[in-house]
């Protein structure tokens, strides 16, 4: 059993412009699977390289593509007597592959430094 999702999504720490990938969240299934960053309301990850740890949050409290998503949903389900059937998972998990323009500007940055011995324990 997972207790976090890896997020697809890769960026330059904020602190000190290395490459850092690795994000993870606890808003999707926490299966350990992969998923796009606008699907997820929060995901984070740390720099091995400076020690700081990185989080991304929706200023709106949720998915950037929550709308899009339930609006599509929407209408499928008032087009249900027209369509002889429809996928819904198979619709919410092509939707949720599909890129928002600018989503990223509905997130905002917060990052510290970890002190927690625990997190960052590792032999020099
Ligand atoms: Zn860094």
């Amino acid at each position: 059993m997972g207790m976090f999702d890896h997020v697809n999504f890769k960026t330059k720490c904020p602190n000190c412009s290395a490459d850092v990938s690795g994000f993870q969240t606890k808003d999707s299934k926490c299966l350990m699977q992969e998923v796009e960053p606008w699907t997820v309301r929060n995901f984070y990850t740390s720099c091995s390289e400076c020690n700081t740890w990185i989080e991304y949050t929706n200023k709106n409290g949720s998915p950037s593509n929550n709308l899009l998503l339930e609006e599509a949903l929407g209408l499928l389900h008032q087009l249900k007597d027209v369509i002889y059937e429809v996928d819904y998972e198979n619709v919410q998990e092509f939707l949720s592959r599909a890129e928002p323009k600018n989503w990223l500007d509905n997130y905002e940055v917060t990052t510290h430094p970890i002190k927690s011995i625990t997190l960052t324990d590792e032999e020099e």
